[in-house]
């Protein structure tokens, strides 16, 4: 027999064992066992990959998620021919779990998530999507939506369905009218969806109302990540899911890109216990330390983007921040919110609804704090203008009539009226 075959044959493991002896022999038995296990249990199982449950749904979904929001782009369109190949190279280094929306990359993303799961990469992961709201006129809408997204992305069953981007508007106005709860759970019955959840935009208050509302929810989406620990459901809102069952999926880790590219100011702060690593690394860390986060989905706009993840993601475990590391984090927030004229914002969300539906925590903690760091005009524009609408976020500092209806609720008693005009002044509306 040679070399190969002896190897192929086994032989190898036990000539180890009878050197290390029976217990060692035992480890190894326990060792492969355990693989075995895991590849039946979980869905596209890589040993490189670690898994953690999504709440009481009996799945386990991939530490990373790919987040189908941040393509790549050519002429104005998702670049398929770039994106199948990321999405296939992440599900080969074991991610299960592909997070697109009706709505993501003016409805594109479904149709790359159908590109890149053609051919038998489908079986492979769990898909997700989410229903837009706001795109509804009238209850029949949801089922319209559900099917045109089930035809783009070519499945008969979406395996985690959202409802998109709750926040208050979308709760009152459609959410609860349209009872769409009900008929995301005769989707369900129907075996149409796996399980049912929401993406999240507003304050832990609502958060908690959501989750109360009804036990039939399985998980949901929150936005969330270590600069921002109190914004919308903060660092409360995944001991708030997990409290209730549900498993947490959180978007944005990197803070739509404000994270992986710090300001000097932040990079020295994160330096200074004597850490080194590159910020995004930091950013999902902080993610992979909260035991009760599932899954940290993150956008992916290049293959280096995923090479380097799926580096990241192979040690990530519940609780694997040093202290060191935490002080750091620590000061990074606090050189962050020591950035001269930074508006005490925590993001929070209790002023709003505003009135005249202005996105006060969104503005100041959002995209005017951002602004001030990086100075650069044309992306916090971006941000104000593109990434607020009136009918989700809300409207532009110019909205405000300085009725004053904001001020008592805010926890950090900001001059609220005051810190908008100035906001004016500086973005121009
Ligand atoms: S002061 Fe401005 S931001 Fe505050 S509630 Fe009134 S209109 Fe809205
Ligand atoms: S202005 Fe105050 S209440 Fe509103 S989000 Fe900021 S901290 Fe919270």
């Amino acid at each position: 027999m040679d070399r190969r075959n002896f190897i192929k044959s086994g032989l190898l493991t036990a000539a180890a064992g009878a050197m290390a002896g029976p217990k060692a022999v035992a480890q190894q038995a326990e060792r492969q066992v355990t693989q075995e296990d895991l590849s039946k249990d979980i869905l596209n199982y890589n040993p490189n990959m670690p898994y953690r449950p999504m709440g009481r749904t009996g799945v386990k979904v991939s530490a990373l998620g790919f987040g189908m929001l941040r393509l790549p782009m050519k002429d104005g369109h998702v670049d398929f021919d770039q994106t199948t190949p990321m999405v296939r190279r992440a599900i080969e280094g074991g991610v299960n779990y592909i997070d697109t929306g009706r709505v993501y990359m003016g409805g594109e993303s479904e149709q790359a998530v159908r590109k890149a799961l053609a051919g038998g990469w489908r079986d492979r992961v769990y898909v997700t999507s989410k229903s837009p709201w706001w795109e509804m006129q009238s209850a029949d809408d949801f089922e319209k939506l559900f099917d045109q997204s089930r035809r783009t992305i070519d499945t008969d069953v979406i395996d985690f369905y959202h409802i998109h981007m709750i926040m208050h508007r979308g709760w009152k106005e459609k959410v609860l009218p349209y009872k769409l709860i009900e008929k995301m759970e005769k989707l369900k019955a129907q075996g149409k969806i796996r399980f049912m959840g929401f993406s999240f935009h507003d304050s832990l208050q609502l958060f908690k109302q959501i989750i109360e509302y009804t036990p039939a929810w399985d998980f949901c989406l929150i936005q969330h990540n270590y600069l921002d620990y109190e914004y919308e459901a903060g660092v409360l809102g995944p001991k708030y899911a997990a409290a209730n069952g549900m498993g947490l999926a959180v978007m944005k880790p990197v803070r739509t890109g404000f994270l992986a590219h710090l300001p000097q100011s932040m990079k020295d702060a994160l330096t200074s216990t004597g850490v080194q690593k590159p910020d995004p690394e930091w950013a999902l860390d902080y993610l992979w330390d909260i035991p009760e986060v599932s899954v940290a989905v993150s956008g992916m706009g290049s293959m280096s983007d995923v090479e380097e993840n799926l580096k990241y993601a192979a040690k990530a475990k519940p609780n694997m921040l040093t202290p060191a590391e935490r002080e750091a984090l620590g000061a990074a927030i606090y050189a962050f919110r020591n950035t001269p004229g930074h508006i005490d914002c925590t993001g929070c969300y209790q002023c709003i609804p505003c009135p005249h539906n202005v996105a006060i925590g969104y503005i100041f903690a959002y995209v005017y704090n951002n602004y001030l760091v990086h100075k650069d005009m044309k992306r916090a524009l971006s941000d104000y203008t593109v990434a607020m609408s009136p009918v989700q976020r809300g409207d532009p500092a110019s909205s405000c009539v300085g009725c004053g209806a904001c001020l008592p609720k805010c926890p950090q008693h900001l001059d609220i009226p005051n810190l908008l005009a100035k906001v004016k002044e500086t973005m121009g509306k």
